[in-house]
């Protein structure tokens, strides 16, 4: 029986979230504490206290007759592609990924790629309808594809955590890399739930203060938190920082955000993507061909080892990955996709030096 909610004025958007409380597209949730009637979840930093009947801030969450009920068993939208189009360069390169997104946000970037899930219980886009499946079809969809790596991306998927978890747990059985594409806005419970299933963390570092945060919707320091916690957890991480003018496209913002990667470590992959105007940016200028390129140039000379630039076309050389010690190039890359690599089991075809990376 669906359980039902009671529909509003906002048609599309009340009839999708209908639609997603569905039993059948929801499972009970692991990730939540019962305070009295009201549910605390703990799959994002915004740890919402939810009333009985009310859902989270992301929409797809919520209380049931004093159970957490969460999003399983659908996926809004997959394709295959190259693992590089995730932004992940040290995961078994030019591999297939097949990469699968649901509904809803805990963050609200204006400038999103996949709005039309992500925010779609916010603007009520109709356009997009959840695909019932099963973990077991969605993983041999992607065996029998050639895919080597499952990514769960599009929306932010800690918000599906016990379905991505489910989902990647059968993959990684199947010899399956398993990635989430993150906001990175989580906690060190919903991190702990997930790292036994769960190879890579591919996290979004939007902007260097809290003030800029709180405009998408979030807060720094829990992104932070994630990033060290997931390393030392040993999820492989690698970072992107989208360069949006108007939230951090100064050069010294740019530093700050490099500067705290290196204090976690020098070592984690850092992408500079250029920004594509979208969404409810649509109206703003692209990113500067002149910002990522200084922000990197800068970011190598302060001890970080690999930094990327991405979508500003005239810097193609840095979508490479080079040699920290001999600075030979390793793998090279033409519109994220790998064109050739001579690493040799992970280190250096020239120096021999190690490389840190899920190469295999
Ligand atoms: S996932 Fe985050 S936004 Fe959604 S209900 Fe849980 S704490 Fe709230």
């Amino acid at each position: 029986m669906p359980l039902r909610l009671p529909l509003t004025q906002e048609q599309p958007r009340a009839a999708l979230a209908q639609r997603l409380r569905d039993e059948l597209l929801t499972t009970a949730g692991d990730l939540y504490t019962a305070e009295d009637e009201r549910l605390r979840c703990v799959a994002c930093a915004h740890r919402c206290l939810i009333a009985r009947d009310a859902a989270g801030a992301c929409g797809v969450r919520f209380n049931h007759s004093g159970v957490l009920r969460v999003p399983f068993g659908y996926v809004a939208r997959r394709y295959l592609r190259a693992i590089e189009t995730n932004t992940v360069f040290h995961v078994r390169p030019g591999a297939r990924a097949l990469t699968f997104g649901m509904y809803g946000c805990d963050l609200r970037c204006p400038y999103c790629h996949n709005h039309r899930i992500s925010q779609a219980l916010r603007d009520g886009a109709d356009d997009e309808q959840p695909c019932s499946i099963s973990a077991q079809a969605l993983v041999e969809e992607a065996l029998a594809q050639g895919a080597r790596v499952l990514c769960a991306a599009y929306n932010e998927p800690m918000i599906s955590a016990e379905w991505t978890r489910h989902v990647f747990e059968l993959a990684r059985a199947n010899g399956l890399r398993t990635a989430l594409i993150s906001d990175g806005h989580t906690t060190p419970e919903a991190l702990r739930y997930m790292r036994p299933h769960t190879d890579v963390f591919r996290v979004d570092l939007k902007a260097h203060t809290e003030a800029s945060y709180k405009k998408l919707g979030g807060r720094l320091q829990p992104v932070l938190d994630g990033i060290a916690r997931a390393r030392a957890l040993g999820f492989w991480v690698e970072v992107v920082t989208l360069v949006v003018p108007g939230i951090n496209h100064d050069q010294r913002t740019l530093a700050e955000v490099g500067g705290y990667l290196r204090d976690i470590s020098p070592e984690i992959p850092w992408h500079l993507n250029g920004f594509v105007p979208r969404y409810r940016l649509a109206a703003s200028q692209p990113t500067c061909s002149l910002l990522p390129t200084p922000a990197a140039g800068a970011a190598y000379v302060e001890g970080s080892k690999f930094v990327y630039v991405g979508n500003v076309a005239a810097c193609k050389e840095l979508a490479h990955t080079r040699c920290p010690e001999c600075h030979t190039v390793l793998i090279r890359r033409h519109d994220y996709r790998t064109i050739g690599a001579t690493l040799r089991d992970g280190a250096c075809s020239s120096c021999a030096a190690p490389l840190p990376g899920l190469w295999t």
